[in-house]
């Protein structure tokens, strides 16, 4: 069986930015569980993904458009100190991560800049603008349960776990 679309892949990785360091990796964990072709994902991973199967080594290197995008200043937004101060005790510093609302729902901003009253919000994804290296073992390869297509990802060991 090879990784088509709407196949479950189990694999391991790792991550390396361009200068090597390691960013991310399965090693010592669970394999990845993902669904083939529905964005659970990087788009660059889907691609190189697609028709390998279980023994298969890749190494592949992945520019930001298939990967975490671009940065944008678009995501990059001040707001008032005030509005934090209902977030109970603990002290907003720089390099912390806050949740906030979006059009898209909530999502993790990091906080890159506090100047008097006002704090700068950074929404772009850590690894936006980055090339990604992978190394990745494709260890196994089934169907998906109608299940895990209704949820639209992957359960079990690497998979979520619903309790
Ligand atoms: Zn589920």
């Amino acid at each position: 069986m090879t990784i088509t679309k709407n196949k479950v892949a189990l694999i391991h990785y790792t991550l390396k930015d361009d200068t090597g360091e390691v960013l991310d990796s399965s090693e010592g964990r669970e394999p990845l569980a993902f669904i083939q072709g529905i964005g659970n994902i990087i788009p660059g991973l889907e691609e190189k993904l697609e028709g390998k199967a279980v023994g298969d080594k890749i190494e592949t290197v992945i520019g930001p458009e298939k990967a975490y995008g671009l940065r944008s200043d678009d995501n990059v937004h001040i707001v008032p100190l005030s509005s934090f101060q209902a977030d109970g005790d603990e002290k907003l510093e720089v390099g912390m991560q806050v949740r906030v609302e979006t059009n898209q729902g909530v999502s993790l901003a990091d906080v890159s800049k506090i100047e008097g009253e006002e704090v700068t919000l950074d929404l772009n994804h850590p690894l936006a603008g980055e090339t990604l290296h992978f190394n990745v073992e494709v260890v196994d390869v089934r169907d998906a349960t109608r299940e895990e297509l209704d949820h639209g990802h992957a359960h079990g060991p690497g998979g979520h776990h619903h309790h």
